[in-house]
C-alpha cells in the first residue's frame, strides 16, 4: 500500500503545499482521503485521477478539507464519460453537502449535457454518512471510522484503512484521542496533521491562538504514535508551514518522545507500507 501525501497544506495557502489530502494506493484500489485546495492536480502528479478512485472519504467539513471536492466529482464525471459513480464516505452532514455541491455545479452540469452527447446525465455519487465505529470494504481494503476531537467541529472522524497486512492511520485535525489512539495502534503509518505550539504561540494574531485547542502539537503526535506502537509518523497539514532547513528541528523535537521514524510530509511523499 502507497500512502501519497497529496497536499500536505493547511488553510493557509502555500505556493509548494496544496491543501489537505491524502491518496492511498492499494493495488489498484485508489482512496482519496479528503479533497483540499488543488487535490486534482496533485493526483495527477501521483498517477491518479478522479476516474482511478474507488472511494472518496472525508474526515470533516471544515473548507480546507473540502474546498476542491467539486473538482473531483466533476472530473470524475467527465473523464468517465458520465458512466461511474463516485463513492463518498464521511461524517454526517457530507450527504448535504454534496447535494449543495451538485447544486452549484447545475450551471456547468446543464452546458456538458447539452453539448456532449454522450453525457445524458449529471455526475453519480453514491453518499455514506459514516458514524464513529463503522467498518466498511473499498474493493479489498478495509476501513474503520472513529471519531476525533476538534470541537467545535462536530462529527469528525478518523480513518484506518487496512490492505494485505499492512495499515495506514489517516486521522486529519484532532487533538490526542481515544479514536486517534484506535486508528493508530500498530499502524504501520500514523499520519496527523500537526502545529508546533511554540511557533503559533508566538504569532501575535487571535485567529491564530484559536487553532492551538484543536490541533494535535507536534508532541502531542510523537506522545501519541509512542503510547499505541506506530511505526511510522508523518507530519501532514503542519502550521506553520516549515522551511527546508526547519526539517530536522521539527523532527528533533518529535524524536525526543518516540523512536520510530518521523516523517515530514512534502506535496508527493509516499509512503510504501
Ligand atoms: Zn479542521
Ligand atoms: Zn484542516
Amino acid at each position: 500500500m502507497d500512502v501519497v501525501l497529496t497536499g500536505t497544506g493547511s488553510p493557509l495557502p502555500d505556493a509548494d503545499r496544496a491543501g489537505p489530502s491524502t491518496l492511498v494506493k492499494a493495488g489498484d484500489t485508489h482512496i482519496l482521503v479528503d479533497a483540499g485546495r488543488g487535490v486534482v492536480m496533485r493526483m495527477a502528479g501521483a498517477g491518479s485521477l478522479p476516474p482511478f478512485l474507488a472511494a472518496v472519504l472525508i474526515t470533516h467539513l471544515h473548507s480546507d478539507h473540502v474546498c476542491a471536492l467539486n473538482d473531483v466529482i466533476t472530473t470524475h464525471w467527465v473523464m468517465s464519460q458520465g458512466n461511474a459513480t463516485l463513492p463518498i464516505y464521511g461524517p454526517p452532514g457530507i450527504a448535504r453537502f454534496v447535494e449543495r455541491q451538485l447544486h452549484a455545479l447545475e450551471p456547468d452540469i446543464g452546458y456538458r449535457i447539452e453539448h456532449h452527447d454522450v453525457l445524458t446525465e449529471g455526475p453519480k455519487v453514491a453518499v455514506a454518512e459514516v458514524e464513529p465505529g463503522d467498518g466498511f470494504g473499498v474493493g479489498d481494503v478495509t476501513v474503520t471510522a472513529a471519531a476525533t476531537e476538534h470541537a467545535p467541529v462536530r462529527p469528525t472522524l478518523g480513518f484506518r484503512l487496512e490492505h494485505g497486512g499492512a495499515s495506514a492511520a489517516l486521522v486529519g485535525d484532532t487533538i490526542p484521542c481515544e479514536g486517534v489512539d484506535d486508528l493508530a495502534r500498530d499502524a504501520d503509518v500514523y499520519v496527523q496533521s500537526v502545529i508546533r505550539r511554540d511557533l503559533v504561540e508566538a504569532i501575535p494574531h487571535p485567529m491564530m491562538q484559536d487553532i492551538l485547542d484543536y490541533h494535535s502539537g507536534v508532541v502531542d503526535a510523537a506522545r501519541t504514535a509512542a503510547r499505541v506502537g506506530a511505526r511510522r509518523l508523518a507530519l501532514t497539514h503542519m502550521v506553520p508551514a516549515p522551511a527546508r532547513d526547519q526539517y530536522h528541528d521539527w523532527v528533533a523535537r518529535a524524536a525526543e518522545h518516540y523512536d520510530g521514524e518521523i516523517i515530514i510530509g512534502d506535496d508527493l511523499t509516499t509512503i510504501a507500507v
